[in-house]
């Protein structure tokens, strides 16, 4: 009876030896390379027929990338694994209007080269809650001198305060600004996005451009015409626009681009005292 015992351990113990030795006869030795799927990245084992994986995660999907053909574009920051992403690009009537709000965090840089007098402007504004930064960049495309200057502004209550940079101090004044905020805000907006540029009527969509296209011109102020209108949306909010300025009989194209939700203000402490 011993004897059986002893001889059915042993096979049992084979059996399972055996039985290791079929999933895994050998030491594991995972590629170097990624292997992937849709969802997760890994290290397949070299072995033939061995299923054995190495650091089998998820993908670490980054901030995406626009396209040329208007997709987003993901990349996994670990195996470089890229996943593309339709953007909505039309806006309906009923989307139109809240497409222009740009929220209370923004950031607009908008750039325009004066193809005579060889200057190109660069203004870029930020929100970020009730704090603003705007800075005025002109840059000679010629001998490439710039010259820049910023300032900031904040909301507190219902005060408007201005930080307005001084040349020769190098410093901030902290200024009242007595306009009511409401109005300020409007007026700040107005700068950037005129109201005719807001309706929606004058625009057609151009399915190859993925814009809302306006041929005609637009305003025909005494001294300028605005022409060729483009604007872009991204999944329901105005992300760029373009547009000709005619002055003169000189044609100054401009462009913008808008981004939301990562501006970030810090205001000046290097102030000018009193
Ligand atoms: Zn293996
Ligand atoms: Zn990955």
């Amino acid at each position: 009876m011993k004897k059986i015992v002893t001889m059915l351990l042993t096979v049992c113990l084979l059996l399972s030896a055996v039985a290791a030795f079929a999933s895994c006869g050998h030491e594991h030795s995972f590629k170097s390379d990624w292997s992937k799927d849709a969802t997760h990245h890994w290290h397949a084992c070299d072995g033939k027929d061995c299923t054995e994986v190495s650091e089998k995660a998820e993908h670490t999907w980054g901030d995406p990338v626009v396209n040329e053909a208007k997709e987003k574009v993901y990349t996994c920051s670990v195996c470089s694994h890229t996943k593309t992403e339709a953007i909505k690009t039309t806006v309906t009537a009923d989307e139109w209007t809240a497409a222009f709000d740009l929220g209370t965090n923004w950031k607009i840089t908008f750039t325009a080269t004066h193809p005579v007098y060889h200057q190109t402007m660069t203004i870029m504004q930020m929100r970020d809650g009730n704090k603003f930064h705007c800075k005025e960049t002109m840059k000679d495309t010629e001998s490439g001198a710039e010259e820049s200057y910023e300032d900031f502004d904040e909301i507190v209550g219902e005060q408007w305060y201005g930080y307005r940079y001084d040349r020769e101090q190098d410093k901030f004044e902290k200024v009242t600004v007595t306009d009511p905020v409401d109005e300020r805000l409007a007026s700040m907006m107005a700068d950037y996005l005129p109201e005719f540029i807001k309706d929606q009527d004058t625009y057609t969509y151009d399915e190859a451009k993925k814009a809302y296209v306006a041929d005609e011109i637009l305003a025909d102020e005494d001294y300028a015409d605005i022409k060729s209108v483009a604007l872009y949306f991204e999944d329901g909010k105005l992300v760029a626009l373009e547009y000709v300025i005619v002055m003169e009989e000189t044609e100054v194209p401009y462009s913008a681009t808008f981004t939301y939700g990562d501006a970030s203000v810090t205001l000046p402490t290097n102030l000018i005292e009193g």
